[in-house]
């Protein structure tokens, strides 16, 4: 894993991500969260307790946690030595809109570790902020959790930035009726009086906002043409249309596959709701699509394109900090031109010429690079990013270019990426005589607002 930037960005130097300035903790980091929901689907009560296993990242003994409206009942430290005879000791509790302070009984040490757990309870609601609607949101009959950027604090405490990355053990106990989908593997589910018990794990660490929660009256059907699992999540009436929209993305998996890298995770799993949605959305090996989502045309295949390839850019390589989010958001984007390529379609280069006509109609007022906290996910950041991508591809050619692409990924699997990192990466993979040409391709298409010319294409 790529050194953790939670030091950079969140640490002893107090400093926040400007985009998200509200969330975070610099005072210690999750490395394990162990969640227990105990979940009423039809009044969408909600009795929880989660064990978080801390790490200090300085002298200190006020940790700062998220956590919005949901009322915390108990709270208690223990491990490292922090607990009294009896067992985890009581921890002072302050909590103050969307801030949860907790006070030590004694101060730790940079470094050391210690549990929390923090028993609470209420009705999760989403949060409504520049980006929209996020967070946990009760649907006609279900849940649908959308985490990006900052919506995990709507179901549990956490240190919500993707700077602090953890492991997950996930128990849900819901209605019987229900199908629950978490981010990670399921471990077991098991039936008793009506209810059914859900235990999910993630080894992988995650940034919070790619945890989630999907319930819904789905089914659970496996999708083919992959070496890697996928799973299908829906309703008995949505199935077939499902399939179809699917029926694609197992060859998706094996193209991506060839152009990044195997693919990151054990499994994956898309999730239909039964609700129209603005757009579909990536959790951790995860994707939800509303059901206004799903066909057969491009329109709705480069979304399933984009989705995956989120897993890849985004969920494999994470942000450090939001301003890079081009990385997430112009290499999904990307992907989808890499599968109308892949699957005999039009070639990138026909979709970039496009977009980019498309672009150069538009106000030219955004630096993709540094979008700022309200455009975060403006239209403009995905297709000039994605154009970005393929300027790059022109400029260093072929073999360099799916080179350079593969070495990303590799070189950053399961760890953070920034703008300044990819800048260095560009480096290895042409002669010095060139980097400057390279910087300044980087500093035309992300810092300036102008859209550039599109490159002509490369000799091949
Ligand atoms: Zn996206």
């Amino acid at each position: 894993m790529s050194a953790a930037p939670v030091h950079r960005y969140l640490g002893a130097d107090g400093a926040r991500d400007p985009y998200t300035p509200f969330v975070g903790c610099c005072a210690a980091t999750v490395e394990h969260y162990d969640l227990d929901l105990d979940y009423d689907v039809e009044d969408n009560g909600l009795e929880a307790r989660a064990v978080l296993t801390c790490r200090a990242l300085r002298d200190t003994d006020r940790i700062e946690l998220d956590l919005t409206e949901l009322a915390v009942t108990d709270a208690r430290v223990g491990g490292g030595g922090l607990g009294g005879l009896l067992g985890p000791r009581k921890v002072g509790v302050q909590h103050r809109g969307s801030r949860l302070v907790l006070t030590l009984p004694r101060p730790v040490a940079a470094g050391e570790s210690f549990v929390l757990t923090v028993a609470y309870e209420g009705y999760p609601e989403s949060l409504d902020g520049p980006w929209g609607e996020i967070g946990w949101a009760e649907l006609d009959d279900g849940v649908l959790v959308a985490g990006q950027p900052t919506g995990s604090s709507t179901w549990f405490p956490c240190v919500d930035h993707p700077s602090h990355r953890a492991t997950y053990r996930v128990s849900v106990h819901a209605d019987a009726d229900y199908e629950v989908v978490v981010h990670g593997e399921l471990e077991s589910v098991a039936e008793r009086d009506g209810e059914r018990h859900w235990v999910y794990t993630s080894r992988v660490p995650l940034p919070p906002y790619l945890a989630t929660v999907q319930i819904g009256p789905y089914r659970r059907s496996e999708l083919t043409g992959s070496r890697v699992p996928q799973y299908l999540v829906c309703s008995k009436k949505r199935q077939k249309k499902a399939e179809k929209t699917f029926a694609e993305q197992g060859r998706m998996l094996e193209a991506f596959t060839e152009w990044f890298g195997p693919y990151p995770f054990p499994s994956y799993t898309v999730v239909v709701v039964d609700e129209s949605l603005e757009d579909p959305f990536e959790c951790f090996a995860c994707s939800v699509f509303g059901k206004n989502q799903l066909g057969t045309d491009w329109e709705e295949q480069r979304l399933v394109a984009h989705e995956l390839a989120h897993q890849w850019f985004g969920n494999s390589l994470v942000l450090a900090s939001w301003q890079d989010i081009w990385l997430n958001e112009g290499f999904a984007s990307y992907a989808e031109w890499v599968w109308s390529e892949a699957s005999g379609d039009k070639p990138a280069r026909w979709h970039a010429e496009k977009a980019h006509r498309t672009l150069s109609r538009m106000r030219q007022d955004l630096l993709i690079g540094d979008p700022g906290q309200v455009r975060l996910f403006d239209d403009v950041v995905y297709v000039r990013g994605a154009l970005t991508v393929h300027a790059l591809r022109e400029a260093l050619g072929e073999e360099a270019f799916r080179g350079m692409l593969r070495g990303w990924v590799a070189a950053h699997r399961d760890g953070w990426v920034s703008t300044a990192g990819f800048r260095e990466h560009l480096r290895s993979w042409a002669p010095p005589q060139r980097w400057a040409e390279l910087d300044g391709l980087l500093d035309a298409w992300l810092l300036r607002p102008e859209l550039p010319a599109l490159p002509a294409p490369a000799r091949r």
